[in-house]
C-alpha cells in the first residue's frame, strides 16, 4: 500500500466519525494559510553534477555530525540514500533514459505540510517565508509526522538517549532571517539550486523549458504535486520525440497536460501523489481518531512520564529503545481508546484502535525499509 492510498484510507475511516467529518469538510483547498510571496528553491537536475558540496555545506551550517565517508567521496550517490536525522540533504544518482542524472533530496517545504497536519503536538509550522519549521519542545516522539510525509523526509534520532527528536532540513530559516542564502544554495558550484520567491521560480522554470528545446521535461515538479511545494525540481526530458513539443508548449504557456511520469519516476519522484494537498488526507486520517486529539493531554502526560522514566534507565541498546517506545506508545493508545469506549461506545473505540494499529504498522514498515535502504 503506498502512502497516498494509506492516507486516503485513513481519511475515509475518519469520515465515519462525526468530529472527523466536520474537520475534513472545513479543510477546503488549503489546510494551511497560503503565502503567495513565500520563498522556494528550484533544483535544476540538468545542471547538478553530484559533487555533494550542498551536502557538505548543509552539514557545516547546521553543525551536524560528520558522516563516515567524506563528502569528497561521490561514489555514495550511487546508493539510493534517504535523508536522516543527521543528513538533512542527500544527492543521489538516477538513470534517466540511460543517462546519469543527479537529484538533491531534502524537505520540500510543502504548501500544505502533511507532517504538520499529522502532528498532535503542533511541532511543525508553515512559516510565511515558505519554510516548514519544527520545534521539538513538545515532541513526544510518536513519529506520525514521519508516517505522514509523502517524501519520507523527517529522520528520528533513534540513537539519542535522553531527548530524541525528529530532524529535517530547516530551509536554513535562521540564515534566511539574516538575509543569507540557504547553505546548500550558496555552496552549489553549478547554479543547480536557485533561491527566490516561489512565483519567480515558477517563471524562471518555465523560461528555461521554453528557451532550451529538448533539454527539459515540460513539467515543474512541486508546482502542484502534493498540493504544491516550496522546493521544486526540473528534470531532463526523457523521450526524444517529446522534446520539441515540450519546448513549444512551454513557449506558448500552454497548461501542462502531458504526463511526464517517465522522467520523474526515473528520477525517483512520485507523480502518483497527485495535486490534492497531502495535509488534507492526513487531517482526514487524524479524524479517524478524533478522541486521540481530544485526549491528547492524557497521551502527552503519559508520554512525558514515559520519557522521564526512560531518562532514568536509559543505557539500553538502540533496539531495546525502539521496542520500549513501541510498547509505551501502545499502552498510551490503549488508555486513550479505553476513554473513547467509555465516552463514545465500542464502535468508535474499535475504529480508533484499528486506525492507530494501521498507522503504527505502516511506520514500522517504512522504518524497516528506510534502514534497509540507507545502509
Ligand atoms: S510533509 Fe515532508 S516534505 Fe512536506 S514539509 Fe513536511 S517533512 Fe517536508
Ligand atoms: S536549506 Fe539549509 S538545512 Fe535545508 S538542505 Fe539546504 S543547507 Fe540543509
Ligand atoms: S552542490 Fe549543486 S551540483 Fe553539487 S551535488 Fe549539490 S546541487 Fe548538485
Amino acid at each position: 500500500m503506498n502512502r497516498r492510498k494509506f492516507l486516503t484510507l485513513m481519511g475515509s475511516a475518519g469520515m465515519v466519525s462525526a468530529l472527523g467529518t466536520a474537520k475534513v469538510a472545513k479543510a477546503g483547498v488549503h489546510t494551511f494559510p497560503y503565502y503567495p510571496d513565500s520563498y522556494g528553491v528550484l533544483h535544476d537536475a540538468t545542471r547538478c553534477i553530484g559533487c555533494r558540496r550542498c551536502e557538505e555545506a548543509c552539514n557545516a551550517v547546521n553543525k551536524l555530525p560528520k558522516p563516515e565517508k567524506p563528502f569528497t567521496d561521490t561514489s555514495v550517490t550511487g546508493t539510493k540514500r534517504r535523508t536522516t536525522a543527521y543528513a538533512w540533504t542527500v544527492v543521489n544518482k538516477y538513470k534517466v533514459n540511460g543517462k546519469d542524472v543527479f537529484r538533491k533530496l531534502q524537505c520540500f517545504h510543502c504548501n500544505d505540510p502533511a507532517c504538520a497536519s499529522a502532528c498532535f503536538a503542533k511541532c511543525f509550522q508553515k512559516q510565511p517565508d515558505g519554510s516548514v519549521t519544527y520545534d521539538g519542545t513538545q515532541c513526544v516522539g510518536c513519529r506520525y509526522c514521519m508516517v505522514a510525509c509523502p517524501f519520507y523526509v523527517p529522520g528520528f534520532q533513534y540513537d539519542e538517549a535522553f531527548d530524541p527528536l525528529v530532524q529535517k532540513c530547516t530551509f536554513c530559516e535562521p540564515r534566511l532571517k539574516e538575509g543569507k542564502l540557504p547553505g546548500c544554495v550558496e555552496a552549489c558550484p553549478m547554479d543547480a539550486l536557485t533561491f527566490g520567491r516561489r512565483s519567480d521560480l515558477l517563471n524562471l522554470a518555465r523560461a528555461r523549458i521554453a528557451e532550451n528545446p529538448g533539454k527539459y521535461a515540460n513539467y515543474i515538479y512541486g508546482e502542484h504535486d502534493a498540493g504544491g511545494t516550496a522546493w521544486m525540481v526540473l528534470a531532463p526530458s526523457a523521450a526524444a520525440g517529446k522534446q520539441d513539443q515540450d519546448a513549444k508548449d512551454a513557449k506558448e504557456e500552454k497548461p501542462v497536460v502531458k504526463n511526464h511520469e517517465d522522467e520523474f519516476k526515473q528520477l525517483g519522484l512520485d507523480r502518483h501523489l497527485g495535486t490534492q494537498p497531502m495535509g488534507e488526507l492526513t487531517y482526514g486520517a487524524l479524524g479517524a481518531v478524533p478522541m486521540i486529539v481530544a485526549f491528547w493531554p492524557v497521551l502527552f502526560g503519559g508520554a512525558y512520564a514515559i520519557s522521564k522514566r526512560r531518562e532514568a534507565r536509559f543505557k539500553a541498546e538502540k533496539e531495546a529503545h525502539v521496542e520500549a517506545t513501541k510498547n509505551d506508545l501502545a499502552a498510551a493508545v490503549d488508555a486513550a481508546v479505553r476513554k473513547i469506549e467509555e465516552t463514545q461506545g465500542p464502535g468508535a473505540a474499535d475504529t480508533a484502535r484499528r486506525a492507530m494499529a494501521e498507522a503504527l504498522k505502516s511506520r514500522e514498515m517504512t522504518s524497516a525499509a528506510e534502514h534497509g535502504e540507507d545502509k
